[in-house]
């Protein structure tokens, strides 16, 4: 991509409505525009990061053996009344009438409609075990939306629904949710540690919400600091080996982690002192399991073995997409900008061009491209009439991992720069061996 033709609106002012270094930074780099309160549109820069997101939480959960399927964010409220949850919800939920006077909402999340979707066709233990998901927008009328996309009222979510026919099955599942967000969060450069939470409105006995270290984080978390050695890597896991899950699940669960809700001041008082830590978080996924919550008051049976009819025993599993980009630039920022981590980087690498117009540097530079392009690599070639420091404040600014630059003082010696944002350690090389090294990169990171 070329910058001189891309959608990249930069701000050079910090904008006066953000109080939160993500907001703020998304708004810089062009990232996103409110539209209205709680609610953004994502422009290109934006979008593309999103799109990584949310192909990795693709990824992982087809890898985990789940479907993806995609349900409406607009609902009748009739299935709501089953359930009694159109009362009890409240006012996040965006309540609307159509023009036949039908009462409709906006989905907050969608228990009930999958749970239709189930009873409508499954009636047999045989098509069990069965886990679907979607990563659809949600909408709750938060009372104060704020951070940007981090409490936003329209959001983009993914949430996950399975279905089995004992409580041992679920909590299998539940299990094999819990490793495989896991994965997904590292693979965004992510440490998100799983702590024992509140169920909330979706309602249940065993839920652990995942929470991304920051001090601007909105729950205030207490953990046992051997938590944060802990790394899931790159192990094989087999999702259908229960006993497998529950390994992991044990391993990444059994020292103390929990948000203030859950809290127990004696329980903590018991991990050695200069262990304990008390500190903030950000939610960036919870899991549940709820039993027969929904499947009983909304019909959802199968037969079983034995020819009996039971409720189908189920779970939720809600990773908050969109909230992500400002959980991420939160964990991986400084002073002059966003740090992507390469996994969701929106451009691998960036091009800088000290020279533009000189004849070999414009050259090098669409070769450089290429050659990345060539490689399976998306880079951004900023090949604007600008000076050199600016294009390192924009590059700096968008925070893509890797950076380029080409002069004509390197290109008479035959080397270009390799700069990384991250540690802001630069070397000389061949353009042929920086293309090569920045392909290593991020095959490694595939
Ligand atoms: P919170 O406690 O932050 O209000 P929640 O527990 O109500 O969130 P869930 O129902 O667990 O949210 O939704 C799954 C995920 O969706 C959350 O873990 C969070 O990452 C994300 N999410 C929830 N509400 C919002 C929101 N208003 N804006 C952006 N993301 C959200
Ligand atoms: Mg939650």
């Amino acid at each position: 991509m070329r910058l001189s033709r891309y959608f990249l609106p930069v701000l050079k002012e910090t904008p006066a409505e953000a109080q939160i270094v993500s907001h703020r930074l998304m708004l810089r780099a062009g990232m996103i525009k409110q539209a209205s309160a709680g609610i953004y549109s994502w422009l290109p820069l934006g979008f593309k990061v999103l799109q990584k997101i949310e192909q990795i939480v693709h990824e992982e959960q087809i890898r985990a053996g789940h479907h993806p399927m995609l349900m409406p964010t607009l609902q009748s409220a009739d299935l709501w009344r089953e359930s009694g949850r159109y009362d009890d919800y409240g006012q996040e939920m965006l309540r609307i009438r159509d023009r036949h006077d039908r009462d409709m909402l906006y989905t907050p999340t969608a228990e009930e409609l999958i749970t239709d979707i189930f009873r409508s066709y499954v009636s047999s233990y045989r098509d069990l075990p069965l886990t679907m998901y979607q990563i659809q927008w949600k909408f709750r009328d938060e009372i104060r939306p704020r951070f940007g996309v981090m409490r936003g009222r329209e959001f983009y979510m993914k949430d996950g629904y399975n279905f089995d026919l004992t409580k041992e099955d679920a909590l299998h599942a539940y299990n094999r949710h819990l490793v495989s967000y896991l994965r997904t969060y590292e693979r965004m450069g992510l440490q998100a540690i799983p702590m024992r939470a509140d169920s909330g409105p979706i309602g249940g006995d065993d839920t652990h919400e995942f929470l991304v270290l920051a001090d601007t984080g909105e729950s205030e978390v207490f953990y046992d600091s051997e938590i944060t050695d802990l790394k899931f890597g790159d192990r094989e896991i087999d999702y259908d080996d229960k006993g497998q899950c529950q390994a992991v699940l044990e391993e990444f669960t059994s020292r103390y982690a929990r948000t203030d809700e859950t809290h127990d001041e004696a329980l903590f008082n018991e991990i050695p002192e200069e262990r304990r830590r008390v500190a903030r978080g950000i939610e960036v996924g919870q899991i549940f399991y709820f039993g027969t919550k929904y499947s009983e008051p909304l019909g959802a049976t199968v037969q079983g073995p034995d020819g009996k009819s039971v409720p189908v025993h189920m779970g939720s599993h809600g990773i908050g997409v969109s909230r992500l980009l400002g959980a991420i630039i939160e964990a991986s920022h400084d002073d002059n900008g966003i740090i992507w981590p390469e996994g969701v980087t929106p451009f691998h690498c960036g091009i800088v061009n000290l020279k533009q117009g000189d004849s070999e540097a414009d050259a090098a530079c669409e070769a450089l491209e290429k050659a990345l392009e060539s490689n399976g690599l998306e880079p951004l070639y900023d090949d604007r009439e600008e000076r050199a420091g600016g294009k390192f404040a924009t590059m700096d600014l968008i925070g893509l991992p890797w950076r380029i630059t080409v002069g004509p003082r390197g290109l008479a010696k035959g080397v270009v720069e390799l700069t990384s944002r991250r540690t802001g350690e630069s070397e000389e090389m061949s353009p042929e061996a920086a293309v090569a090294r920045v392909a290593e990169i991020y095959e490694v990171n595939r």
